[in-house]
């Protein structure tokens, strides 16, 4: 059996092209576009270049962004007074803060003060409650990322045993319910897998895979289940190339599905970022669907 490449570039541009008309669809009904506000604070080099490239995809499905940039010695409470003012403006469906920010201020602070129906990311504990409850519309967008590429594979994922390594907020732990929401068996695997010397024991039967580490080809093909879906979120440098959490060549052998890196994962997840957007938008004009 042959290996089937999970293209997560091909997979962005068909649900960019879905939300582009979803987002044409909505401004016909409101006579409004999605207007999402960027935070940028002290111009770091890694943030802008993200904040630019999230700019570029939202405008390319008609979504507007407008960068906020503040300096660097801007202190907590002045932010907070930003995304107070932006919370109450109605002009404004989502704010995204980057990071890093200075020292003097804390992330997750200023991060949930932003209204859960703003909160682009989906790592409000409003949001993240709403997803274990199975009510969620703004989900972590590598979490959505991931689940977008199990369902372009086609396989019904219900009495599947799904196995995450990596238990971060922003993915394993999202992941770990959505995937439940699927009714997967879950185990979610960690560094107290790895010292337990139960890691491969657990890769070794996972029907879906889900590495989400952030150690360069940690995973060894060998580990992997024949037949199975493998999704490689991590994103390591090493020696100028990225490499995958998992061991690539060796993995595809065995895999019926994998995701590359680059070029698997990433492309998706920005995609996911716009429809959270989108996603804002709407709650905030109840009736647009
Ligand atoms: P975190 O560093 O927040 O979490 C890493 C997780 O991996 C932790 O739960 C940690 O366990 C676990 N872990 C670390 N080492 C081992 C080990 N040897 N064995 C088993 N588990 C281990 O990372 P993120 O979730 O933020 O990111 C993970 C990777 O995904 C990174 O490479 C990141 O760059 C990439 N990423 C990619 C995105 C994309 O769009 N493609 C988006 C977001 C992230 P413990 O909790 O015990 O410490």
């Amino acid at each position: 059996m042959s290996v089937k490449l999970l293209d997560g570039k091909a997979l962005a541009a068909q649900l960019k092209e879905a939300l582009r008309k979803e987002v044409d669809a909505l401004k016909e009904k409101t006579g409004k576009a999605p207007v999402m506000k960027s935070i940028l604070v002290a111009d770091d080099p890694a943030a802008v270049s993200y904040a630019n490239s999230q700019k570029k995809i939202a405008e390319s499905v008609g979504i507007h962004c407008q960068p906020v940039s503040l300096a660097s010695d801007v202190s907590q409470r002045d932010l907070a007074g930003l995304i107070q003012q932006l919370n109450d403006d109605r002009h404004v469906h989502g704010i995204m803060i980057y990071k890093p920010l200075p020292g003097g201020i804390n992330y997750g602070i200023v991060a949930n003060m932003i209204a859960p129906a703003k909160d682009i990311e989906g790592t409000h504990t409003a949001n993240l409650g709403k997803l274990m409850l199975g009510e969620a519309k703004i989900i972590p967008a590598t979490a959505a990322a991931v689940m977008e590429h199990i369902k372009s594979t086609g396989v019904s994922l219900r009495g599947k045993e799904a196995v995450i390594v990596g238990r971060s907020e922003i993915v394993g732990k999202p992941l770990a319910l959505l995937l439940l929401g699927q009714s997967a068996t879950v185990t979610v695997c960690h560094t107290g897998t790895k010292e337990a010397g139960t890691l491969e024991g657990h890769i070794g039967r996972a029907d879906i895979l889900v590495a989400a580490v952030g150690k360069a080809e940690m995973i060894k093909g060998q580990w992997i289940k024949k037949g199975s879906i493998v999704i490689d979120v991590g994103i390591n440098k090493v020696a100028d190339k990225i490499k995958g959490d998992v061991e690539f060549e060796t993995a595809a052998k065995r895999a019926a599905y994998i995701t590359p890196v680059p070029g698997g994962v990433g492309p998706v997840t920005a995609v996911m970022m716009m429809k959270n957007i989108v996603e804002a938008f709407k709650l905030q004009n109840q009736g647009a669907k």
